[in-house]
């Protein structure tokens, strides 16, 4: 299980810079992992600014080829190789990811200390790591294009140490196993976890657009997660826009996160021709209050979800108690 899971806002805009915002890109720590969600313009100032190394981001998952998603790349591989970076990179992306890094990194005068991995994914596909999952999604944009969804693989149960004890004959093995959720069988009697748990873990989890219209597919792809990141260029009385260019509005961010029951919504990738996003807040939050603007250079804890059982009351990051296990 994930000590932290944290989100960086580098840049919420769109298209291109503007005085108040850099382009699209995104931190996430995973305790001792960095990934980057799209790479912008303004990325490698926005990670000095956190105090992030570029030497520690170990993949960089690119939306799509979009100028605004990528044009930070080749600042943040020549500031990698500035820094004498030696640990591979591992940048995934939509079909056609391979191509564009290959003539990227051909084209300007670059001298790498590390090797550049790439990984081209599509919709379906995922990455298993020790404490959490990359899973790739649906985006319907006017290109090829992913979304994303990064999920901490935690155990299911959260047990009540007091009935632990005073089971006393239990191992440290078996106590790990009720916790991931399987029941422990013995001579005369099985014990199951709902025994001995407190609580559900709901795993952290966030999931991120990319640019795309609202689509089906991508309420199924942000079912139950933690955080929506979700495109929000444009505001209602621009929806022929949002949709001719491939983009959504506040209000269907708003209801893709209600349909898909997520915890919060952050609106993101404003669009240059919104002058005032307090307006998208306003439209989205009409329909799904827990929503709030993404700003350039900000970040978010992702808060761990407890359901206690037997009452079904939801509880967001327990304080540390010695009674629980
Ligand atoms: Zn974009
Ligand atoms: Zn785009």
């Amino acid at each position: 299980m994930l000590n932290e899971f944290k989100i960086f806002f580098i840049g919420v805009g769109g298209t291109h810079p503007t005085e108040r915002h850099s382009p699209p890109s995104i931190a996430v720590k995973l305790d001792s992992d960095f990934l980057l969600m799209d790479c912008g313009e303004g990325c490698v100032r926005g990670l000095f600014h956190f105090g992030i190394s570029t030497l520690k981001i170990k993949y960089v998952i690119l939306t799509h080829i979009h100028g605004d998603h990528v044009f930070g790349l080749p600042s943040l591989l020549h500031t990698m190789a500035l820094y004498d970076r030696r640990r591979d990179l591992c940048i995934i992306g939509p079909r056609g990811t391979a191509r564009f890094i290959k003539g990227l990194v051909s084209a300007f005068p670059y001298y790498p200390s590390y090797r550049i991995l790439i990984k081209e994914v599509s919709s379906g596909d995922s990455i298993r790591l020790d404490k959490y999952i990359m899973l790739f999604g649906p985006s319907d944009h006017d290109c090829e294009a992913i979304s994303v969804r990064i999920e901490e693989i935690a155990p299911k149960y959260k047990l009540d140490q007091q009935k632990i004890k005073a089971l006393k004959n239990l191992d440290s093995v078996e106590i790990k196993r009720l916790s991931m959720g399987e029941p422990i069988h013995r001579e005369s009697s099985v014990l199951y976890p709902e025994e001995v748990a407190k609580y559900r873990i709901i795993p952290r989890s966030v999931v991120y657009s990319g640019d795309t219209r609202p689509t089906e597919d991508m309420i199924k792809f942000s079912k139950g997660a933690r955080v929506l990141i979700h495109d929000s260029a444009y505001s209602e009385d621009l929806r022929d826009v949002a949709v001719e260019y491939g983009h959504s509005t506040a209000k269907d961010a708003a209801k893709i996160a209600l349909k898909a029951g997520v915890d919060f919504l952050f609106l993101f990738h404003y669009s240059p021709r919104i002058k005032d996003e307090t307006i998208l807040l306003k439209e989205a939050r009409e329909i799904f209050p827990r929503t709030a603007l993404s700003r350039d250079l900000t970040f978010f804890r992702v808060p761990r979800k407890y359901i206690e059982i037997g009452s079904e009351r939801v509880i967001y990051n327990l304080p540390p108690r010695r009674s629980h296990l």
